[in-house]
């Protein structure tokens, strides 16, 4: 082995050939997927995830082109987004983006849980959520995520990061409940605050096990409504603002809203951050409704942004790439 190669650094992301394990519908928006290894006797998802320091780390799924297909993508390589990108187009899928609801490392091996939110109406679904919504055991997928042991701040695909603050304000809607319940389950027991999460029902509220000084407030949306009318003025009813009434930025043409403490996707300078301040404040969702509250937040109510992640999980309109 030459000295280049042995210093080569270990890649942060895993990229791993998974199989459906168990299929559950949880709710009339979720369906619940496990992914375990698609090879037996081999754990192809061993070194993925680290468990109890999950909180909202983000994976890829590769969604096949047709249900039983395994894309010709090189699950050796260290470079998994070159090795999708050199499969044909027509056969590589679609990747998107989700969060992991729960890792279960046993002897038999790693299971990951995915809770897919079900948007099928026509013209507003995608390779995802169809794939989700028919998905039966057995089927593959690749999947791609942080390596085992390596902590979030080398890895760089996870936001939640409350520092020193005590207390928490965690928003969003049906895309980020799953990276809530984790972010709540992995957290400190002594944690407080508040969790805000708009659904599409009032049969769509799941399971949490919060810290016992957090108040899980599940909003589910009057039929029809849009996203962000029970999550934006409840958040801001909570910080003591309450409008009369309250629209959602029209943010056509503009890219997901991506801005943490320490990253502004807006091209913003952000200022070290030196304190973060007793409450520290994680927001997700459609990026319209994510950018009407930081509106809110930063202009109207004056919160420091070095105590914010923004993050848009999806656009209304607009298919996600990777
Ligand atoms: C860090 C991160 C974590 C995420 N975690 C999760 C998760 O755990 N579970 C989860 O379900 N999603 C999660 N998402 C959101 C998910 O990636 C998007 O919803 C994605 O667009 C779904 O892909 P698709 O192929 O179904 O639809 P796309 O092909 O991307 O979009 C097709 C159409 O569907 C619409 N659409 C997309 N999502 C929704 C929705 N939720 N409701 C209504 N319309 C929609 C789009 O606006 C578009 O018109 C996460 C996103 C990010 C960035």
């Amino acid at each position: 082995m030459s000295a280049a190669s042995s210093t080569k650094a270990r890649p942060t992301y895993a990229l791993a050939l998974t199989q459906v394990r168990a299929v559950e519908r949880v709710s009339p928006s979720f369906v619940r997927i496990t992914f375990a290894s698609a090879d037996a006797g081999i754990d192809t998802l061993g070194d993925f995830g680290t468990p109890g320091d999950v909180f909202d780390a983000r994976i890829k799924i590769i969604f096949p082109p047709e249900p039983y297909a395994i894309p010709p993508i090189d699950r050796d390589a260290d470079d998994w987004w070159g090795s999708y990108l050199a499969a044909p187009e027509a056969q590589r899928g679609s990747m998107r983006t989700y969060s992991v609801r729960e890792l279960r490392v046993t002897e038999a091996g790693t299971e990951v849980v995915v809770d897919f939110v079900l948007h099928l109406e026509p013209g507003l679904t995608g390779p995802a959520s169809s794939w989700a919504s028919t998905a039966e055991v057995g089927q593959p997928v690749f999947m791609v995520g942080p390596r085992r042991g390596i902590p979030a701040a080398e890895h760089g695909g996870a936001e939640y990061a409350p520092g020193a603050a005590r207390s928490v304000l965690l928003a969003g809607d049906e895309t980020a409940a799953p990276a809530i319940a984790r972010i709540l389950e992995d957290a400190p027991r002594d944690l407080r605050g508040q969790a805000f999460i708009e659904v599409p029902t009032a049969s769509d509220l799941l399971d949490i096990d919060a810290p016992s000084g957090v108040e899980v407030n599940w909003l589910p949306r009057r039929g029809g409504e849009q996203h962000g009318s029970a999550l934006i003025p409840a958040v801001l009813a909570c910080l003591g603002d309450e409008p009369a009434s309250v629209e959602v930025l029209d943010i056509d043409g503009e890219d997901l809203l991506w801005e943490t403490p320490d990253y502004s996707g807006l091209g913003e300078e952000i200022a070290p951050v030196a304190e973060r301040g007793d409450r520290y404040f994680w927001i997700a969702g459609e990026s319209g409704v994510v950018t009407t509250l930081r509106r809110h937040l930063v202009k109207d109510l004056g919160v420091d942004r070095a105590q914010v992640a923004f993050m848009g999980y999806w656009r209304r309109g607009v298919a996600m790439r990777g």
